[in-house]
């Protein structure tokens, strides 16, 4: 049979609990490798290290036939995959934080302001189904500084303990999503995958 493939983040807060729970299926990763793709010791699986954000493609594509990410890149990428597991880790929230002192009195005191995030599809989904409309400014890292540099009036991010808010002078204001980490697959599950 064809070797199971396996996407897991490459470095970042999923790829030590990802390899730890392989293991506990008796996939070992061999330690200290710095490969794109590895064989396992005693299954026949590899395992491919990815960025996070590529995963969801790769298992839409058929390179890999199953992915450890967070359900927040899925439902961003929005590629062909299916969640076949909740897998407990990586918790955290998406969510619209604001400067320290701007209290409005609900979410449609929202409407219209700026906000960036690196999660434009999850943010336009939230404000469309409760009929908000606001300007979305795409950044790629380091959103929590786009209030203070007048880059935007809030910003739409993960959060787990909220220091990092904290640190920035904002606060959580609306939880838009809980995410945690999940196993994903192609759409079409293969005899391989059911084998796993
Ligand atoms: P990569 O280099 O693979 O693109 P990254 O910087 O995008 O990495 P990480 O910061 O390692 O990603 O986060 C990976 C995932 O961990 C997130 O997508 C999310 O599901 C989860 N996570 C849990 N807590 C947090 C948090 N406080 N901040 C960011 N992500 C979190
Ligand atoms: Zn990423």
């Amino acid at each position: 049979m064809e070797k199971l493939r396996i996407a897991v983040q490459k470095s970042g807060r999923l790829s030590e609990d990802s390899l730890k729970l392989l293991k506990e299926c008796g996939i070992g990763v061999p330690a200290g490798n710095n490969q794109l793709k590895i064989s396992t010791e005693n299954f026949d699986a590899e395992i491919l290290f990815l960025r996070d954000d590529d995963i969801p493609e790769y298992v839409q594509d058929g390179v890999a036939d199953i992915g450890f990410v967070g359900e927040n890149v899925v439902l961003e990428k929005n590629k062909e995959t299916e969640i076949v597991e909740r897998l407990g880790y990586g918790k955290c929230r998406l969510s619209i934080a604001l400067p320290k002192g701007k209290k409005p009195k609900n979410i449609q005191a929202l409407d219209g302001i700026k906000i960036a995030t690196s999660y434009p599809v999850i943010l336009q989904g939230w404000l469309k189904k409760n009929k908000l409309k606001a300007d979305i400014h795409e950044i790629s890292g380091s959103v929590e500084i786009a209030p203070r540099i007048g880059l935007a009036d809030a910003i739409c991010d993960l959060v787990s303990s909220g220091s990092t808010l904290f640190s920035n002078e904002l606060y959580e204001y609306e939880t838009i999503l809980k995410s945690e980490a999940v196993l994903i697959s192609g759409k079409n599950i293969s005899k391989k995958e059911q084998h796993f």
